[in-house]
């Protein structure tokens, strides 16, 4: 009889280096995962000193991708070690295990990441429910928590010295916003409140090097960049130059064309036949 393989191992998902696994236990619509850590040194993720003072052991309990649908628990016997920099204010330290678990998270990155790049495409409660389906437990709530803890780990981005602004609105003719783009890259760098150059006057104090700013044709932001950057170039983007030549054109039309234009009532009918006379019909 041919072997049949219908195992798959397991430890080669995690880090090795880092995690070994200890037990499995499969229950209906659960896989649990004991593991514990087997490191012997740790990177204060503070001043970046490697530490290898151990503090104690304690178990942590996260979530990971779902296997066939099942949710997946690990619970990990997880090690905490303390800094060995006296200079840092890092009271102890918590194990990522090369990048799998971040410090303190319930979720291993790579669910993280899952539910980060589902959310993004559908919505956070869409998410929540989807993830649900498939052996994910997360609430909408904790997905919002979960994306903004991501954009706030990305720190400012680095802004080009090509800006385009924009105003936008949140709801029309109640609640506007403006927003800000890299040219160079045609990414938003940052969402301001209001369309009325306030918030933009203090973006722009922090960003100084800017020398080209592509703008629509309010004159709030015009008057505000011109205050700031005095010498930085304004140009009018490509949407609002069509804007201007559209009005452009309709005025010069509208110069040439009479007031009124006469349409005749009578209508030559010479050439048409009557289609009643034509076939003797009763009409009427
Ligand atoms: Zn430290």
């Amino acid at each position: 009889m041919d072997k049949i393989n219908d195992a798959i191992f397991l430890r080669e998902f995690f880090p090795e280096k880092c995690l070994k696994i200890t037990e499995i236990n499969q229950q209906e619509n659960q896989i649990r995962i004991y593991a514990k850590s087997i490191t012997t040194q740790c990177r204060c993720p503070k001043c970046g000193t490697l530490s290898t003072i151990y503090h104690g052991t304690y178990t942590r309990r996260v979530q990971d991708l779902p296997i066939l649908g099942k949710n997946v628990r690990l619970e990990i016997k997880a090690r905490e070690y303390r800094c060995a920099n006296d200079d840092c204010d890092a009271t102890t330290i918590a194990e990522s295990f090369d990048g799998f678990l971040d410090p303190y998270s319930r979720l291993t990155k790579r669910c993280a990441d899952f539910i980060c790049m589902l959310a993004l495409e559908t919505s956070c409660e869409g998410c929540s429910r989807i993830c649900d389906k498939l052996g994910i437990r997360i609430s909408g709530d904790s997905v919002i928590r979960l994306l903004i803890k991501r954009y706030e780990s990305l720190g400012a981005p680095v802004v080009g010295e090509v800006v385009g602004v924009d105003d936008f609105a949140y709801k029309k003719r109640n609640t506007y916003g403006t927003i800000i783009v890299d040219e160079r890259t045609h990414t938003p760098v940052t969402l301001l409140d209001g369309r009325d150059g306030e918030s933009l006057r203090e973006w722009l104090k922090n960003n100084k090097h800017i020398k080209v700013i592509t703008r629509d044709r309010a004159s709030a932001y015009a008057k505000v960049i011109a205050e700031e950057l005095p010498d930085a170039m304004q140009a009018a983007d490509r949407f609002h130059l069509h804007q201007n030549l559209l009005e452009a054109v309709k005025k010069a039309l509208n110069q040439h064309l009479p007031a009124t234009i006469t349409i005749p009532h009578e209508v030559e009918t010479r050439d048409f036949e009557d289609p009643c006379k034509k076939n003797r019909c009763q009409c009427g």
